[in-house]
């Protein structure tokens, strides 16, 4: 057959043996082996240095230039040690990928030949020549130095033959070009704000960490396939393709039997992972067909988030080690579901946790209520922000599809915990209240144990659930750093706990008990925070009229959305919190408009091409071949009986030109409409006009390829359909 789709599917039937990684000793054996962790800067640091970096870690205090000369001597004899040869900051700039430069472990000896070199110097600080980064503007052309910084809170690590250091981005005049600094800003923020509302029930509490566990939605793909779609090469998902017959509806592939080529993927990629120091945990299919799941134990936020982002490289390596791509789109194949990265969050202290209920003791339960209630004031005030925090080109697909929380932001509890809360605020005495713990439900099953029954229902709807001891918060996109979702969640945390513990101090200036001047407050913010709560459908159209007049944020073109960085109240609370300025806001704005405006305009033009490269010559060709027929039967029969043979071909004639008529009109009224806007200077008018002007052709396009699709003779079709990017594994 001489279809190249032909070729890529009968490729992938074929592909085997399997290539399934050696067994390996037990996990815990090789677990952080190519991480310098506690363990390795113990042995390869004199005692003196690796307490000060301890200090520096679990204190957050600035490092010294001395310490870091000797740490990097250590960290450098083990690099060399494991075989390293170079080393690299790397970084996350704004283009939600991470970045690297590698420099060999050499200099000048001096006397004509090279020696193994690695300062402590260049383990804190480098200037990446970074002037093609997206910086938003904020470093001019004459000034287009940058500048990382090591952050000693996330351990270096190597891959291949590389150190790897991670660092944050910065401009020369301190502006943070990058997610880690604001990241690491708004974890200092919650740190202030949390211990200082903690310490009104404990007074020993000194700290207030975050959690993250987050969990990565993928696709795989057989790279044959992957490769013979230009959309998928380019835009990271299918610009058309009609349903398969089968996709999802007999929910057959969740949590079903793991495909074999794909367990030796998810087999390598978690031993590379657990190497790395990512902790592994869980892996499943998930809803759609090659679609799945994998998700580590929860860790520090920050280190999480380099964790993320570690894992969506090894993802989208190691997949191609095993004949696969990783689609991480958050909406590869309409119809079907896209994939998210929950982000479960949670705090504790360095006493305890703070979010778990129930409390052993009632003034345990007041602290797990005032946290769970600032976290909703936080989410109630920038529910809009929350969602600017998350919404992009590529989740706006997924957000609302009736399988995804829609572009609205709302928080689910439970009955239990949201009948605390009701009981809290309908109190008028200074009364403390319980809750049931886990009980215990007898199954009348034989030999099957008594089960624990959580006090916390689930609602899958929700963007952001409470989940027993952390918050799930669901709309963040499988693409995304999660640092983008995290910090703003930690800024708007951090900014209602700082709130509250003021409003909380003037009551008790004013001479209140500290339970009564607590419950005070919390009584007025449950009042105040209500319109956030919703445990019904997420995904129901009534929602969105609910939420509407309840006065949630209910925009969904991604262009305004991002407008809710630049609020007066958005601004207010990062420079307030210390996390970034208005400035930075500015600038990173510009670069989230830009973002958007590259992308569509990317699938327009892939669009465009495919439409005219492939979609109209095949179907042109296809039609020629049913005029000949025409005319064949002509030839041979009457014309009555002609009329009457060809009838049911003359009409497919037609509809093909009907379609291709629609797509190659529309084709070009969509250039013409970009050679527009593309005069637009204002960015943010463009992004917008991306948005109202040149999506929708994509949709109107897209209509009518596929329905080609299913007209045209299967084997004339070039581009590999979603029944074989699906199901051929
Ligand atoms: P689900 O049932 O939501 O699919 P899991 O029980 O597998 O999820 O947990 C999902 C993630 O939540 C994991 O990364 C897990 O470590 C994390 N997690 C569990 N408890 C907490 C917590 N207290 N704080 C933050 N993350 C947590
Ligand atoms: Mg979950």
């Amino acid at each position: 057959m001489s279809n190249l789709r032909f070729k890529v599917v009968e490729e992938a039937f074929k592909k085997r043996p399997l290539d399934v990684p050696a067994p390996k000793e037990r996990p815990s054996e090789y677990f952080g082996k190519y991480v310098f962790n506690r363990e390795k800067m113990f042995k390869y640091l004199p005692l003196a240095t690796y307490e000060k970096l301890r200090e520096v870690i679990e204190k957050s205090i600035p490092l010294d230039l001395a310490v870091a000369d000797e740490v990097a001597r250590g960290m450098k004899r083990w690099a060399m040690e494991m075989g390293a040869t170079h080393c690299t900051h790397w970084f996350q700039p704004l283009t939600e990928g991470t970045a690297e430069k590698h420099d060999a472990f050499v200099e000048h000896d001096g006397k004509g030949g090279m020696l193994e070199n690695f300062s402590g110097k260049e383990l804190v600080q480098q200037e990446p020549d970074a002037s093609s980064f997206p910086n938003g503007g904020i470093r001019s052309t004459f000034e287009a130095r940058g500048y990382s910084a090591w952050d000693p809170a996330s351990p270096v690590f190597i891959v291949g033959d590389t150190l790897m250091i991670p660092t944050v981005f910065i401009s020369y005049t301190g502006e943070a070009l990058d997610y880690k600094a604001p990241l690491k800003k708004s974890l200092a923020a919650i740190d202030r704000a949390a211990t200082a509302v903690a310490q009104l029930f404990d007074r020993h509490v000194r700290h207030v960490n975050v959690n993250l566990g987050w969990e990565q939605e993928y696709f795989l793909v057989d790279e044959g396939l992957y490769a013979a779609r230009p959309d998928l090469l380019l835009t990271g998902r299918t610009l058309m393709g009609h349903d398969s017959a089968k996709n999802q509806q007999m929910d057959d592939h969740y949590f079903g039997a793991i495909p074999e080529r794909v367990a030796a993927f998810m087999k390598d990629l978690e031993i590379q992972a657990l190497e790395l120091g990512i902790p592994c945990k869980t892996r499943h299919n998930e809803v759609a067909p090659n679609q799945f799941e994998l998700a580590p134990i929860f860790e520090e936020c920050n280190l999480a988030v380099d964790h993320n982002m570690l894992i969506m490289s090894l993802m989208r390596k190691i997949a191609r080690k095993h004949g696969f791509r990783c689609l991480l789109h958050e909406k590869p194949f309409a119809g079907i579901n896209g994939s998210g990265k929950h982000n479960n969050w949670s705090l504790t202290t360095d006493t305890g946790v703070l979010l778990h209920a129930p409390g052993k003791t009632p003034e345990d339960n007041l602290r797990f209520i005032t946290f769970i209630v600032e976290t909703l004031m936080a989410v109630y005030r920038h529910n809009g922000l929350i969602k600017a925090s998350i919404m992009s080109a590529t989740n706006s697909h997924r957000l609302g599809a009736h399988e995804a929380p829609p572009a609205i932001i709302s928080s689910f509890l439970g009955s239990q915990v949201a009948e605390l809360l009701d009981r809290v605020e309908n109190s008028t005495k200074d009364e403390l209240f319980t809750m049931e713990g886990k009980h215990g439900m007898k199954l009348d099953i034989p030999q099957i144990p008594e089960l624990m029954i959580d006090n916390t229902d689930r609602n899958r709807t929700s963007p952001f659930a409470f989940t027993g001891n952390r918050f799930e918060f669901r709309a963040v996109g499988s693409s995304a750093n999660c640092a983008s979702a995290m910090l703003t969640l930690n800024t708007a945390v951090a900014e209602a706990l700082t709130d509250f513990r003021r409003r909380v101090d003037a009551l008790m200036a004013g001479g209140e008990g500290k339970i009564s001047a607590i419950l005070d407050v919390l009584r007025e913010d449950i009042k105040t925070c209500k319109p956030i709560r919703f445990d019904g459908n997420g995904y129901s159209d009534e929602w969105k009229e609910e939420a509407a007049r309840r006065g949630l944020d209910c925009e969904t073109s991604c262009p305004l959305v991002i407008d809710r960085y630049l609020d007066p109240e958005s601004v207010q609370m990062y420079e307030s919190m210390h996390v970034m300025n208005r400035h930075e806001l500015e600038a990173r704005n510009e670069i989230k408009w830009e973002t958007y405006q590259k992308k569509i305009q990317i699938e327009a033009r892939v669009m465009g091409d495919i439409c005219m490269n492939h979609i109209i010559p095949v179907a042109t060709k296809y039609q020629s071949e049913l005029v000949d027929n025409v005319h064949k039967i002509y030839s041979v029969f009457p014309p009555e009986k002609a009329k009457e043979l060809t009838a049911y071909n003359v009409d497919l004639i037609e509809k093909i030109n009907k379609h291709t008529n629609f797509i190659a009109e529309n084709v070009e009224k969509m250039v013409e409409r970009r050679k527009e806007v593309n005069r637009i200077e204002n960015i943010r008018e463009k992004a917008i006009a991306y948005h109202d002007d040149i999506a929708p052709y994509m949709d109107s396009i897209r209509y009518h390829v596929d329905k080609l699709e299913l007209i045209v003779e299967d084997e004339m079709w070039t581009l590999p359909k979603y029944r074989e990017l699906l199901f051929v594994r």
